[in-house]
C-alpha cells in the first residue's frame, strides 16, 4: 500500500515510516520540518516538505504517489505551550487537520490513522482507562486532538472516510536509527538519560505527594516500535470498520522514581533527583486499558519491560550525542 505519513520526520512518525517500509509499503513523508528532521526520515521513503494547509502541494504529494491511506501525525504537542498559545494549537491541530481531510477527499483517499492522545481523557476517575470513559481534556492540546477525532465520524458519514484514532499514553524508547529529541525537552525518560549522560546536573521530580505507591506520578510507557506496529495493524483493519483504540502497556505503570531507578540500573550512572513542585495539570495516574486493540486487532506490545525501553533510548542517545546531525530537533505525536 502507498501511505502518506504527515509528521513522518518526527519522533514517532519516523519510526512509523521505518516500520511501514520494513513491511514493504510505499511511504511518502509529508512534513514542514518545523519540529521534525529531514535525516529522521528513513531511507526508502519519499519526502515532501510542505504545510498541511498548502492544499495544492499536499494533493500533488498524494496524487503523484497514488496514495491509498494517510497516517496523520503532524501536530503540536506541548501541553504547557498549548495553554499559553491556544490559537497555535487550534490552527495546526484542528484547522490544518481539516485541510488534510478535505485534500484526502478531493483525491479519493478514504483511509486515515490519526495520532491521538490520552490527554483527551483529562484526569480520568478510574484506571486503567478504557476508551468509553468520559472525554474531558484539561488543556488545549487534548481539546484540539479531541476536536479532530470528533470530526472523523462526520467525514466518514459524509464521504465514507474510514478512520482509526490511536490514543497514545507515554511513547518512549528508540530504534537504532530514530530516537527522541525535543527542544525544549519536557519528557521524563530523555531528561533522566540526559542527566545520566552528564548533560544536566539533576532530574526534578515534579511532586512526591500524589496518592500513589511512592508519592510520584504513575505513567504507562509504551515503546515507539510497539506504537508503530499498532498503526500498521489499525491501517490493515480499516477496510472493515473505523475504531478508537488506547495504546499503552497497562499493568501497574511506573512511578517517576521507578523510571529513575531503572535508568540508574541501565546506564550504571548516578542520577541525582530533586523533588520540586507539582507540574500543573499532571494527573496522578494514567494507565491504559489496551484490551480493545488487543482483542480486536491482536496487538501485543513486545517491550513490556521498562528496562528494554530505557535501554533502547540510552543506546540511541549514546550513538547520537548531538541528536540529529544538523542540529534540528525531532518531534511528533
Ligand atoms: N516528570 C518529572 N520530571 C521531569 C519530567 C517529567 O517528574 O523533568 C514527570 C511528570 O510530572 C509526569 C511523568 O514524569 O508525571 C511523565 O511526564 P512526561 O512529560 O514524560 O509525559 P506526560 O505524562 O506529561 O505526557
Amino acid at each position: 500500500m502507498r501511505i502518506l505519513v504527515t509528521g513522518g520526520a518526527g519522533y514517532i512518525g519516523s519510526v512509523v515510516a521505518e516500520e511501514l517500509i520494513a513491511d514493504g509499503h510505499g511511504v511518502v513523508v509529508y512534513d514542514n520540518l518545523s519540529k521534525g528532521h529531514r535525516t529522521a526520515t528513513p531511507a526508502g521513503a519519499d519526502f515532501v516538505r510542505g504545510e498541511l494547509t498548502d492544499t495544492e502541494n499536499l494533493r500533488r504529494a498524494m496524487r503523484g504517489q497514488g496514495t491509498e491511506a494517510v497516517i496523520h501525525m503532524a501536530a503540536y504537542s506541548l501541553v504547557g505551550e498549548s495553554v499559553t498559545e491556544p490559537a497555535k494549537y487550534y490552527r495546526n491541530n484542528v484547522t490544518a487537520g481539516l485541510a488534510l481531510l478535505d485534500a484526502m477527499n478531493e483525491e479519493g483517499v478514504r483511509k486515515i490513522v490519526f495520532s491521538s492522545t490520552a490527554a483527551v481523557y483529562g484526569e480520568p476517575e478510574k484506571q486503567p482507562v478504557e476508551e468509553r470513559y468520559a472525554l474531558a481534556p484539561t488543556n488545549p492540546y487534548g481539546e484540539t486532538k479531541l476536536a479532530f477525532e470528533r470530526a472523523l465520524p462526520w467525514y466518514e458519514h459524509a464521504h465514507g472516510t474510514r478512520y482509526a484514532s490511536l490514543r497514545y499514553f507515554n511513547a518512549a524508547g528508540a530504534t537504532g536509527q530514530c530516537g527522541e529529541v525535543h527542544d525544549p525537552e519536557t519528557h521524563l525518560i530523555p531528561i533522566v538519560l540526559q542527566a545520566a549522560a552528564g548533560r544536566r546536573t539533576h532530574v526534578e521530580i515534579y511532586g512526591d505527594d500524589y496518592p500513589t505507591r511512592d508519592g510520584t506520578c504513575v505513567r504507562d510507557y509504551v515503546h515507539v516500535v510497539d506504537l508503530a506496529r499498532a498503526h500498521i495493524l489499525a491501517l490493515s483493519s480499516l477496510g472493515e470498520r473505523s475504531a478508537i483504540y488506547n495504546l499503552g502497556c497497562g499493568g501497574d505503570g511506573y512511578t517517576v522514581r521507578e523510571v529513575i531507578d531503572v535508568a540508574r540500573e541501565v546506564t550504571g550512572r548516578d542520577i541525582e533527583a530533586r523533588v520540586s513542585a507539582r507540574r500543573a495539570g499532571d494527573p496522578a495516574v494514567l494507565v491504559a486499558s489496551s484490551a480493545r486493540i488487543k482483542s480486536e486487532l491482536g496487538w501485543s506490545p513486545q517491550f513490556q519491560d521498562l528496562r528494554l525501553i530505557v535501554e533502547s533510548a540510552w543506546r540511541w542517545m549514546q550513538s547520537h550525542p548531538a541528536g540529529y546531525e544538523d542540529g534540528a530537533e525531532a518531534q511528533a505525536g
